[in-house]
């Protein structure tokens, strides 16, 4: 299964403010789909929760 990947709006909770990035998406064991990426400005991780497809 090929690495699925997230482009839109992240909530970095160190600068607070949203930003737009692209993010690898993980699906937990509860069927959660996240996209992970990093803050471009702090470095910051940053997590979104995507609805279920
Ligand atoms: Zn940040």
């Amino acid at each position: 299964m090929a690495d699925e990947t997230y482009t839109g709006s992240f909530y970095c909770v160190k600068c607070k403010e949203h930003r737009d990035a692209t993010g690898k998406v993980t699906v937990n064991a509860k069927g959660t789909r996240m996209a992970k990426s990093k803050c471009s400005v702090c470095g910051t991780n940053l997590t979104k929760f995507l609805p279920r497809s």
